[in-house]
C-alpha cells in the first residue's frame, strides 16, 4: 500500500490533482482512532488518496465517497482495488449536490473537501446524515493563504473562490447548531461538531 500512495502522490503532482497535505490528513486519521470513528462520508474522492487513508485509520472505518469527474472515479476505483480496500470504500460516480443517501444511512465523520465554492450547500445537505455526537470536517479552509485576504485580489475566479470560502467561514461561525473549531495546518481545517441536546 506504501508503494501505491507513492505512485498516488506522483500522479496527483503530473496530473495536477489537489491531494491532501500530509499534516492535514494525518490529524484526520489520528482523529479518526480517537473518536472511534466507523462510518465516513467524504465528498470530493480525486483519485481515492484520502479515501484510502482514512479507511486505513483502523481496521473498522468504512467509507464512502463520492466524486464526480469520471476520469478521477476510475482511477479511484482503481486504487482502491490496488489497495486492497474494495470491502472497506464504496465509491459513488455522481454529483454529491444530486445524489439521493438513504435516509437511514447515519455517519461519524463527514469530510468535504469537493468543488470550494459550494461548501455550504454541502455542509446543508449532509448534516442530516451525521451521527449523534458525529464531525464534519472541511478541508482548504485557509485556501493557499488567500482566505481573509480576498479584498487584496483582483476580480476574477480565485477572488470569487476565496469570497465563498470566507462566506462559509462566517456561516460556520454564525451557526448556531454546530460549534466549529478551525485548525491552521495543511491547507486548514475545520471541525464542525453539533451542540449537545
Ligand atoms: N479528497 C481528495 C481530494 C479531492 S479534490 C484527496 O484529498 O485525496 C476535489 C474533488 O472533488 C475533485 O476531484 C472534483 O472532481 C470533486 N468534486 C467537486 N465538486 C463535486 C461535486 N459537487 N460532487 C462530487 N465531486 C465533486
Ligand atoms: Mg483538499
Amino acid at each position: 500500500m506504501r508503494e501505491k500512495l507513492l505512485e498516488m502522490e506522483q500522479y496527483a503532482i503530473e496530473k495536477n490533482v489537489p491531494i491532501i497535505e500530509k499534516q492535514s490528513i494525518a490529524f484526520i486519521m489520528n482523529y479518526i482512532k480517537e473518536h472511534n470513528i466507523k462510518n465516513i462520508l467524504e465528498i470530493g474522492s480525486a483519485i481515492g488518496y484520502s479515501t484510502i487513508l482514512m479507511a486505513s485509520a483502523k481496521e473498522d472505518v468504512y467509507v464512502t465517497t463520492i466524486e464526480r469527474d469520471e476520469t478521477r472515479y476510475m482511477e479511484c476505483l482503481k486504487n482502491v482495488k490496488a489497495c486492497d480496500m474494495d470491502k472497506k470504500i464504496n465509491v459513488v460516480y455522481q454529483d454529491a449536490l444530486e445524489v439521493n443517501l438513504s435516509n437511514d444511512l447515519k455517519f461519524d465523520l463527514i469530510f468535504i473537501d469537493a468543488a470550494k465554492g459550494q461548501y455550504t450547500k454541502f455542509f446543508e445537505k449532509f448534516k442530516y446524515f451525521l451521527n449523534e455526537g458525529g464531525a464534519i470536517i472541511t478541508d482548504n479552509i485557509n485556501f493557499h493563504g488567500y482566505v481573509g485576504h480576498s479584498d487584496e485580489l483582483e476580480n476574477g475566479n480565485l477572488k470569487s473562490l476565496v469570497v465563498k470560502i470566507e462566506g462559509y467561514i462566517d456561516f460556520l461561525k454564525n451557526n448556531d447548531e454546530f460549534d466549529t473549531e478551525f485548525i491552521n495546518i495543511g491547507d486548514g481545517l475545520s471541525i464542525s461538531v453539533r451542540h449537545e441536546k
